[in-house]
């Protein structure tokens, strides 16, 4: 009798007590790793002990295996409820279960959404939520980019393999205004009556964009969308100051600046002065004092044509806020990869 002999006994008599005790299976004590090493033991045995050593390891093996075969060990009863979308841990109990709320919040950029289209309803205008593929009508032709024009170089976007009834390549809108000779021609009923037409339009845009700190092919925009009599760049002007005022809560100095946008004319780049700095002090959000925040103007007569409301009695104005900018300079967040990067440090740190 040699000593890895006694050891095969010791480890059957402990293998027998935590079987009895029903603390562990059979099929878990076959993975045993003293058991293992014992059997990986046997080849190496002289000759003459491989024998007697081969065969009660292998009684050990098989009495184990029997064991299993006959289910000793702890009772392995089904679940009543199995919650297959559940995370771990929620199926450990007997009733399904849902998390908590608690451990989740709203994305940032939600809630920058959800405050805008909050404060603009209480301005009178309503939501309208954007599409995430749309047609090249849609897109440029509604819009006023005539065929060919180089403007829609400036709106690189993704195109698709699939085609509309036309015959033209799907894309992903470059912006939320896709969605503008919708509203005007769902809504033009309005104008007869003496109502303006006041829609906001959440949703998301992309661009053919190198993806760095500041830039990605995909962002969220609020659009903006006006349209009664005798409506003035002053409208506009004073609209964009009263919402943004209430989104920062405190009352904001304004830029406006010409620029070129195709579908509005007049058109400006939009700033606002910067509401973390006394504009003296060198800030990591502005430059100078002012933030660039958006594009906005007056909307063109072709865009309201193609909508068969008539540029010469109605006219309007039209915005593209960008959500995910706006979400950055609120919160001070330095790179643009975090919002879709799914790290809950990250999300965390915006629970309410
Ligand atoms: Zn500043």
């Amino acid at each position: 009798m040699n000593e890895h002999l006694e050891e095969v006994e010791a480890l059957r008599r402990r293998f027998e007590a935590e079987l009895a005790a029903g603390e562990v299976s059979a099929a878990e004590l076959l993975k045993d790793r003293r058991l293992k090493d014992l059997l990986a033991a046997v080849k190496a045995k002289p000759a003459g002990q491989r024998r007697a050593f081969g065969r009660a390891v292998n009684d050990l093996k098989d009495f184990l295996t029997s064991a299993r075969e006959e289910g000793a060990g702890p009772a392995t009863e089904p679940l009543a409820y199995l919650d297959v979308t559940a995370p771990f841990g929620v199926n450990q109990s007997e009733t399904a279960a849902l998390l908590d709320p608690s451990h989740g919040s709203l994305h940032p950029i939600a809630k920058t959404q959800n405050e805008l289209v909050g404060i603009f309803a209480r301005m009178g205008f309503e939501a309208v939520e954007s599409r995430q593929l749309d047609n090249e009508f849609y897109m440029f032709d509604s819009l006023n980019f005539p065929q060919n024009h180089p403007a829609r170089d400036e709106f690189d976007t993704f195109f698709l393999q699939e085609k509309d009834a036309d015959g033209r390549a799907l894309v992903a809108p470059a912006h939320t205004s896709t969605m503008q000779n919708r509203v005007l021609k769902r809504l033009k009923g309005r104008l007869e009556k003496g109502l303006p037409i006041a829609v906001v339009v959440p949703g998301r845009a992309f661009r053919n964009e190198d993806v760095d700190s500041t830039h990605d092919h995909m962002f969220y925009q609020l659009e903006g969308i006006y349209v009664a009599e005798k409506v003035t760049v002053a409208n506009l002007i004073a609209t964009l100051k009263e919402a943004l005022s209430a989104f920062f809560k405190q009352e904001l100095e304004l830029k406006i600046q010409p620029f070129y946008f195709p579908f509005t004319e007049p058109s400006f780049e939009f700033a606002i002065s910067c509401p973390f700095c006394s504009q003296a002090a060198a800030c990591r959000v502005c430059s100078g004092g002012w933030i660039e925040l958006l594009g906005c103007g007056m909307i063109h007569p072709n865009v309201l044509r193609m909508a068969d409301i008539d540029p010469t009695r109605y006219n309007g104005f039209a915005w593209g806020l960008g959500l995910t900018r706006l979400t950055m300079i609120g919160h001070g967040i330095e790179d643009i990869r975090h919002f879709a990067s799914g790290k809950l440090e990250f999300l965390r740190q915006f629970k309410a």
